[in-house]
């Protein structure tokens, strides 16, 4: 999508600090982190979030969540780290390209704000 902020990070038309990517994802550093550990893991096809995915879906948001625990194993944050998927306004989400938060570090209050 021409106008996406997270499709124009994933051509490289606007900077990031990449952790990782291969041919279904991008991951980076989220710019303003709320822990040791805010690592974004993005698909690298445009959907806007969880409540507009389908069951074609399924496969690359659990292929996230394995990205992150990849990440959270080579960080040594196994003891205590978190991923979050936003959905909707009075979640906070204010990227519409659906990004699964890997946030960790420190220790984690629940229930979460
Ligand atoms: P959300 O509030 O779930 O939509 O998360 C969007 C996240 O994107 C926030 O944590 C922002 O700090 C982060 N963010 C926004 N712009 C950038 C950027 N240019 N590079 C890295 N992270 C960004
Ligand atoms: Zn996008």
């Amino acid at each position: 999508m021409s106008d996406c902020l997270f499709c124009k990070i994933i051509a490289g038309e606007i900077p990031s600090k990449k952790v990782y990517e291969d041919e279904k994802v991008y991951a980076f550093e989220d710019i303003k982190p709320a822990a040791p550990t805010h690592v974004l893991i993005i698909p690298k096809r445009h959907f806007a979030g969880l409540d507009k995915a389908g069951p074609e879906d399924a496969e690359i948001i659990g292929y996230c969540n394995l990205i992150a625990a990849k990440l959270g194993r080579e960080r040594n944050i196994e003891d205590g780290y978190r991923t979050v998927l936003n959905v909707g306004p009075r979640s906070g989400q204010s990227v519409f390209h659906l990004h699964l938060h890997l946030v960790g570090g420190r220790d984690l209050s629940w229930p979460p704000g």
